[in-house]
């Protein structure tokens, strides 16, 4: 918002979500658990490690289709992945970056590596990220988190980022149970990793590279506040997989921070969407309309549904007074829709 001193009254460059999960877009309205989690790694076991053992081919890229055409009606024109699918790990990288690419969102992948499902899973998750990356796919090499990782699969995936020049895309201290995550990755991280979460890190880390700040879903998973001004390090802002509306992320970073410090300004979630430009600058050429003027940090902490009433992507108008000039929406929601229908259906026979 600030970034771009040409962008002026209402209009930006595309918007970037730093840490998304599109597989969690057919989630919604999914069974209930078999029992109520009572805390953050129950969440994990019965809803998100159930849903992502139920991923197949099909339901990714469903999944990926209608998380990115709800990112672009959101104004988000690029997308940093963090993807799971443990019984469909082998090309669904690709699958992901060919549905993002059918919208017209920037992708940027990375497949979640984790010893959860034995050292075979743990290897062929490291395989997808370096295919992906061998092959030309723009993102970073991902980490689950340490706390389901061997130290071995830390430095494999470490070694396959630094072979292709990116960085590490990691949950790091989400919950308590992953508190000691930095004495294991401290001596692996640089500056070009992404650090998400962040909650439980102390203040003097000593972690190299970008935090990304998911309010949101840190108080939908009663993991605590991060308290992200405490870190030196660049702050950039995800949804964790909870759509990509950042103009509704930032309002809720805001109002988080202005609980925890009644001095706080909307300036400072500003500059997380500032920082997710610099992940991702590409956007710089995408060019939004919005339907509220002026598109200033204070007005936006304070007028909730500003929406893009037209986009340029490249120059090229893809969307123009609330309707895709090129794709089908309707389509895509209704396939989505069965998708998940079957995807549910699956879940159900998870234990
Ligand atoms: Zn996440």
């Amino acid at each position: 918002m600030t970034s771009s001193p040409e962008l002026v009254d209402n209009q930006t460059h595309g918007l970037v979500c730093a840490h998304h999960h599109l597989y969690s877009a057919l989630a919604r309205g999914m069974p209930a658990p078999p029992k109520t989690p009572t805390g953050f790694v129950e969440i994990l076991e019965q809803v998100w490690w159930r849903l992502d053992r139920a991923l197949d081919e099909d339901t990714i890229y469903w999944s990926a289709k209608l998380g990115a055409l709800e990112a672009l009606e959101s104004g988000c024109t690029a997308v940093i992945d963090h993807h799971e699918s443990p019984n469909a790990i082998d090309g669904s990288l690709s699958i992901i970056a060919d549905a993002c690419a059918e919208v017209g969102v920037r992708v940027s992948c990375s497949y979640g590596v984790t010893d959860r499902h034995g050292a075979e899973g743990a290897k062929q998750g490291l395989a997808e990220n370096d295919r992906f990356l061998s092959e030309g796919g723009r993102g970073y090499v991902g980490i689950h988190a340490a706390f389901t990782c061997s130290d071995d699969t830390l430095a494999a995936a470490a070694d396959i980022a630094k072979r292709h020049g990116v960085g590490v895309h990691i949950h790091v201290a989400e919950g308590e149970a992953d508190a000691g995550a930095a004495d294991r990755i401290r001596d692996l991280t640089n500056h070009k990793w992404l650090l998400v979460h962040g909650v439980h890190l102390a203040d003097d880390h000593g972690l190299e590279g970008t935090i990304v700040h998911n309010p949101r879903s840190n108080m939908n998973n009663q993991v605590g506040y991060a308290r992200p001004t405490r870190f030196t390090n660049p702050t950039g802002l995800g949804t964790d997989g909870i759509g990509a509306d950042m103009f509704d992320e930032f309002r809720i970073a805001y109002v988080k921070l202005r609980e925890h410090d009644v001095t706080e300004t909307p300036d400072t979630a500003a500059g997380m969407l500032a920082t997710n430009t610099t992940l991702f600058r590409e956007v710089e050429q995408d060019r939004i309309t919005w339907n509220y003027r002026p598109v200033d940090p204070w007005r936006l902490a304070f007028t909730p549904a500003v929406r893009p009433s037209r986009i340029e992507r490249d120059g090229v108008v893809i969307y123009d007074a609330g309707t895709f000039v090129d794709i089908d929406a309707d389509e895509i929601r209704a396939k989505a829709a069965e998708a998940a229908l079957r995807l549910f259906a699956k879940l159900d026979e998870i234990a």
